[in-house]
């Protein structure tokens, strides 16, 4: 089961792994990363292929492309959709909550109350129907500048919301999530987001994870704690233009 594309992304996977050992070797962790593979808008083949190659977490960041993968997959590779985790890393929409509390295994862009209401309803809904069973980890995505309209909720905000979701049945605080903002270094993001994080798991021991890092900036996330790091390009490659 090898085609050229197949090849391909087991290179960059390796290559990407060796990144981020690298980066936790200069940083003088013991510890690990996880690595999501953001497979926006490539095909579910691909999807399929890195699953085969034993990726685990794969990661979308719309509602609509990743509902149609996650379909498309358990229809077509039922042993594979049954192997992998779906991760939602972009914006969700408040009235697509719930839908996504169907199908997702993680979700990194909860960023306001109603988001997270819609989730807990959602992932209720789908207990009940037997569909997918157990609590959904959920990360609250920090707005560093406050330019909410790229997504995430305001350091001034995030303690409610945190309160907020910690209250619901169907959902666990699972940590912070952050994309840095376009302007300055994101080494100095980083370390100011890994900040925010810290006082999270203060008030909510639970709430380990650090979903920080890209292609572009892995290494400066790991060196400021990140545990977890979202990679599209370094291993898909230029997503087609749409
Ligand atoms: C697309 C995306 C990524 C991956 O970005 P690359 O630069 O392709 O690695 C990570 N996080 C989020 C939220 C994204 O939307």
């Amino acid at each position: 089961m090898s085609d050229s594309r197949t090849e391909e992304l087991a290179a960059r996977l390796a290559e990407t792994r060796e990144r981020l050992d690298a980066a936790l070797a200069a940083a003088g962790r013991q510890d690990g990363v996880d690595l999501v593979v953001v497979t926006k808008f490539h095909p579910v083949g691909d999807v399929a292929r890195l699953a085969r190659l034993g990726v685990r977490d794969l990661g979308e960041n719309r509602v609509q492309e990743a509902a149609a993968k996650v379909a498309d997959l358990s229809a077509t590779e039922p042993d594979l959709a049954r192997a992998v985790r779906w991760n939602m890393i972009g914006h969700i929409q408040s009235n697509k909550a719930a839908a996504v509390a169907g199908w997702a295994d993680r979700v990194h862009s909860v960023d306001s109350v109603k988001v997270a209401s819609g989730l807990d309803k959602g992932r209720g809904r789908a207990a009940a129907d037997g569909d997918h069973p157990g609590v959904l980890p959920v990360l609250l995505q920090l707005s560093l500048d406050g330019d909410t309209s790229r997504g995430g909720v305001a350091r001034d905000d995030l303690p409610a919301l945190a309160d907020h979701v910690a209250g619901l049945d169907h959902l666990r605080l699972a940590g912070l999530m952050v994309v840095p903002p376009l302007s300055g270094p994101p080494a100095a993001h980083f370390a100011e987001a890994s900040r925010v994080a810290e006082e999270l798991r203060r008030d909510h021991p639970g709430a380990r994870e650090f979903s920080a890092g890209m292609s572009g900036d892995l290494e400066s996330a790991i060196a400021a704690g990140s545990t977890c790091v979202r990679v599209g390009t370094a291993i898909l490659g230029p997503r087609p233009v749409v």
